[in-house]
């Protein structure tokens, strides 16, 4: 019914204010961070070596900046440990509601298993068979008996390592396995 239409003017100004933004929103390129209505004007590289980019508003930006190398430097055994934090932090709802990205869309991967793909240089609804075959790539071109005294590829294997580990614990949980 048209009335149905015409209720949505009727809230306090604050409502139209939130949907003028909507509106409006549509026309621009939104945030990647999932809930931010923001216009994402700011590129960032989904992974190193990636030409895949998301695109944040300015604040997010930031924030992804300072946090995108998270695995670098973690042994796989830290990287795991914060994952089972964050995992229990996620069944609190505030949480789950600020600090979710944008991933497939169902809130089906922790903040961060999406990172470990981004390390894995895979996009979010990247399957299993897929990360074992992007991990076992990366961790082949980075090994340590390849690039021996290259602190770089060395980073690189261990985030690699890492990024594996977390989403071969998501997978198993996924199937019902004990972890
Ligand atoms: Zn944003």
């Amino acid at each position: 019914m048209a009335r149905q239409t015409r209720s949505n003017d009727w809230g306090f100004p604050r409502w139209r204010a939130y949907g003028d933004k909507g509106r409006s929103a549509a026309k621009v390129r939104l945030c990647d961070r999932e809930g931010c209505t923001g216009s994402g004007d700011r590129p960032a590289p989904k992974a190193p070596n990636s030409q895949e980019r998301w695109y944040f508003c300015e604040a997010h930006a930031a924030e992804y900046n300072k946090n995108w190398n998270y695995f670098a430097g973690l042994d796989p055994e830290e990287a795991a440990r914060r994952a089972a934090e964050e995992e229990r932090d996620s069944s609190g709802f505030r949480q789950s509601a600020q600090w979710k990205w944008a991933g497939p869309g169902d809130g089906s991967r922790s903040r961060d298993e999406m990172r470990a793909l981004g390390a894995l240089e895979l996009d979010s609804d990247a399957d299993f068979p897929t990360i074992k075959a992007a991990h076992r790539r990366l961790a082949k071109e980075n090994h340590p008996d390849l690039k021996q005294g290259d602190e770089g590829a060395a980073q690189r294997f261990k985030q690699v390592q890492a990024a594996y580990d977390v989403l071969k614990k998501a997978e198993d949980r996924k199937n019902g396995k004990a972890v």
